[in-house]
């Protein structure tokens, strides 16, 4: 139906601008494969996506990293690339553990100014968790809050880590999970916060909600502390399904974990967009998956969905919606079309291939 899309929709608020080719009728889309699983995963988009028709040229993107001066970098080529396309397709970076550089994912962020990530986590027909019915959308602030990282050692034994709140980079995620709110047709923003205990930080996200919410009549403004949401969420994920969500940083990746725990029971079931000021990127929640790399078993769908919400904040809408109905029906049909995470007996590229039969 039309709501179902709508949710994992990312809709096209004017945001992209891009043009397809004059000569081939196609969009350029980069394409960063990733590690470990990646290679894998981005096989079965590209396979769907040729199978569906998709009128989309993929360009293979090689973001590095490079250390310049102990800062981690990306390539000029990939910056350029991801410029000129204004939307890029991500799959899981991993993350060297010690090397003391800034990941990779967060130079992506900073580099390319994503100030808001949005997580829709939605139950899949047919599939059963503990939870059914779940269809929740969360907006993280991307940029600042705790992981600004400014840190520093005030004396032997004592840290400061500061938690950074500006009412810029607030209003910008606000406004854009307002519009977000109204695009997707729901009544309701909930603005998560602990302002009873971080008065001026939190305070300020609030108040800045408050300020934006007489631009957006038709939209209706709660307020809600981060521990009532958590139970609310825990007890009864429904209430939700007429609502976004918009919260600080770190509040936004622990709840948008929950809310996948939740609905699907499964890392490999979540997609995400990272929207910016001029690009759009979108990836899988989950990281690499070392485990199980090269091995045929990873489940390409959190990144199928990220790529269908990609399609539709390109405008493609047709194509995301064909490419999506394919996927749940297949992951419903029985768990011999289910990959191991989903208790099924598939394996990457025969999922793929019950995906293409279904188109
Ligand atoms: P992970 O998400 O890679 O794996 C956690 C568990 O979930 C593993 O058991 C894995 O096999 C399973 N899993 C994940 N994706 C799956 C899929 N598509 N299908 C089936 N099972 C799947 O988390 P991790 O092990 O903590 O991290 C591994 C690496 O990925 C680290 O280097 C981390 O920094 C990186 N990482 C990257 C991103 C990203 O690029 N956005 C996000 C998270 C972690």
């Amino acid at each position: 139906s039309f709501a179902r899309m709508m949710t994992t929709g990312q809709p096209n608020i004017g945001r992209f601008t891009g043009k397809p080719n004059p000569v081939t009728g196609k969009y350029t889309v980069p394409f960063i494969e990733g590690d470990g699983v990646g290679p894998e995963i981005s096989k079965s988009v590209k396979d769907i996506f040729a199978a569906a028709k998709v009128p989309i040229e993929w360009e293979p993107c090689d973001v590095g990293p490079i250390f310049v001066n102990g800062l981690t970098t990306i390539p000029d080529a990939a910056v350029q690339s991801i410029n000129k396309h204004l939307v890029a397709l991500k799959g899981p970076l991993a993350t060297p553990i010690g090397k003391g550089h800034r990941s990779l994912n967060l130079t992506l962020r900073k580099t390319f100014n994503l100030f808001a990530n949005v997580r829709p986590a939605r139950s899949v027909p047919n599939y059963k968790t503990t939870y059914q019915n779940v269809d929740l959308v969360l907006i993280r602030e991307n940029t600042e809050g705790e992981y600004s990282g400014i840190e520093h050692v005030i004396s032997p034994g004592v840290i400061q880590s500061i938690k950074l709140i500006t009412k810029d980079a607030s209003e910008r995620v606000i406004r854009y999970a307002f519009e977000y709110t109204r695009a997707i047709g729901r009544p309701r923003l909930v603005v998560v916060h602990k302002s009873t205990i971080q008065r001026m930080a939190d305070g300020l996200f609030v108040n800045v909600a408050k300020e934006l919410a007489s631009e957006y009549p038709d939209i209706e403004l709660q307020t809600e502390l981060i521990d009532n949401t958590i139970l609310n969420v825990v007890t009864h994920p429904e209430s939700y399904t007429d609502a976004v969500s918009v919260c600080p940083n770190l509040y936004g990746d622990i709840l948008s974990d929950l809310n996948s725990g939740l609905s699907a029971g499964s890392l490999g079931l979540t997609p995400s967009a990272n929207i910016g000021d001029k690009v759009s990127i979108f990836e899988a929640v989950h990281g690499s998956a070392p485990d199980i790399a090269g091995q045929n078993k990873a489940n390409p769908t959190a990144l199928l969905l990220s790529s269908v919400m990609m399609l539709n904040h390109m405008g493609l809408n047709e194509h995301a919606t064909k490419i999506e109905n394919a996927i749940l029906s297949t992951i419903a049909s029985g768990s011999e079309n289910r990959t191991g995470d989903l208790a099924g007996t598939a394996t990457t590229s025969s999922f793929t291939e019950a995906v293409i039969n279904k188109l």
